[in-house]
Formats: C-alpha cells, sequence, structure tokens
C-alpha cells in the first residue's frame, strides 16, 4: 500500500484502521565499482515496501538523499548535512502526525542517518507532539546479521558490502553491467570515526570498507531480503501493541 498511489480518501479510510506508516529513508552515495550509488535507498525501498506488503500497512515515499558528507571524495554522492536531514524528518513527521498517523517509523538503509533521525525525534518530542517515531535499520536485527554472516563471514564488511549489493543484484541486475567483477584484497585498516571525506578516501581507496562485494549475488539478495523483512516484521508487531497516546 503505497503513499504515492493514493486519493486522500483512501488515506482516511486507512486511518480510520490504522495508525502505522513505514518510511524508506537511504543515501546517495558511491558504493565501490562493485555497487549502485542508490544502494541504500533502492534496498531500504524494497526492504519497506516488502513488510508493508506482507502486513498490509501504508509505505510513504522513499527519502532517497541522507548524510554521506564522508563519501563527497567519490564522484557522485549527494550528500545531506545532519542539520538538513533533522529538518526533512521532523517536517514529515509533523506533516504526518496532523494527518493522524501515530506510529512513524523510517526504515533506514544507511548508517550516517541514525543519529539525525534520532535527533529529530528527541526534538519533536520535546516541542510536544503525540506519537512514536522510530528508526529501524533493516541490516541490525539478529535474524538478517546472521544471515549475512553465514552467507559471507569476514567478507561482509561495513560498506558497500556483499549484502546490500547481492539485494541491488536482484532488484536492478540490468544495472550490473559494466561494474567492476575482479576479486581484490579485503583490507582491514584501523581507524577512527567519523572521517572527513579526504580521510576516507585514504583509509579506503576504493570505497569499500573492509567488504567483498564480488562476492554477491541476486539468490542471496533475494534470502537476505527475506530475512530482513521477517525480522522487522517481528519488530512491528510488537510496536503495533504498544498504547501509543
Ligand atoms: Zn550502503
Amino acid at each position: 500500500m503505497l503513499l504515492e498511489n493514493m486519493a486522500y480518501t483512501e488515506v482516511e479510510t486507512y486511518l480510520n484502521e490504522k495508525d502505522i506508516i513505514l518510511v524508506p529513508v537511504g543515501s546517495v552515495e558511491q558504493h565501490s565499482p562493485y555497487g549502485l550509488i542508490g544502494t541504500d535507498f533502492i534496498v531500504a525501498e524494497a526492504i519497506a515496501r516488502t513488510v508493508g506488503d506482507n502486513m498490509n500497512l501504508m509505505v510513504a515515499p522513499t527519502v532517497c538523499y541522507g548524510v554521506s558528507p564522508h563519501h563527497m571524495a567519490f564522484k557522485g554522492t549527494v550528500a545531506l548535512s545532519p542539520s538538513t536531514l533533522i529538518i526533512v524528518a521532523e517536517d514529515i513527521v509533523r506533516s504526518l502526525v496532523a494527518h493522524g498517523f501515530r506510529r512513524i517509523l523510517f526504515i533506514n538503509g544507511h548508517g550516517g542517518n541514525i543519529v539525525p533521525l534520532e535527533t529529530a525525534f528527541r526534538q519533536l518530542k520535546d516541542e510536544g507532539l503525540s506519537g512514536y517515531f522510530d528508526v529501524l535499520s533493516w541490516y541490525t536485527e539478529a535474524g538478517v546479521k546472521q544471515t549475512c554472516r553465514e552467507a559471507f563471514g569476514d567478507n561482509e564488511g561495513h560498506h558497500a558490502t556483499p549484502s546490500e549489493v547481492s539485494i541491488t543484484k536482484l532488484l536492478r541486475p540490468s544495472a550490473f553491467s559494466g561494474k567492476a567483477i575482479s576479486e581484490q584484497k579485503v583490507e582491514k585498516p584501523k581507524y577512527y570515526w567519523p572521517l572527513t571525506a579526504a580521510e576516507m578516501r585514504t583509509f579506503f581507496p576504493d570505497g569499500r570498507m573492509e567488504s567483498a562485494p564480488w562476492l554477491a549475488t541476486a539468490e542471496l539478495g533475494k534470502q537476505i531480503v527475506a530475512k530482513a523483512a521477517e525480522d522487522l516484521e517481528q519488530k512491528i508487531k510488537d510496536i503495533l501493541t504498544l498504547n501509543v497516546l
């Protein structure tokens, strides 16, 4: 059930029964020579829509751009600053609350978005806005983490991971013609965080972070989407039992 495909009358009908909506959020940032710049939002959107279909929940249009300034030394990255995402998230939540939504869950595909989103929710609560607001990252629950570990072990890494690349291979197979395929060394440098864009490129020269994205396959992508959706559905079932004031 996609908000973008509904008439306002259908949203009224939905709100008579339910007060929950999923908002996919990702990033537009380099994912090494092996992966798509849109990886994070493509993956978050697919998983949010899978959960929406399985649970009959409304899914809002995707927030494609995210907080990626540390990827700016790689061409094609388009980054929001944290303060911008805070304002965008606050306006999205305020709009949805004004219409009667009370459980607003951002389904996230990019680590850099988490702190700004949590800051936005904190600020909205301090303003006195009613509702339950949360960010659920598709890759952090125990079940999907285990699936990714079993598939890729230590080669999973932290950025341009074979897991996320597998999901995009499933969803956008034709986009992979022309992408790198050769195996490289998986380096594990000792580093600190956060990094500037220049530091990021120095520690991780081709944009991968400790990952082996050439191991990605569409078949594994299918399994990972299913597991991530299952994990989120469990979590959302709990959230639906909350007495949200
Ligand atoms: Zn990513």
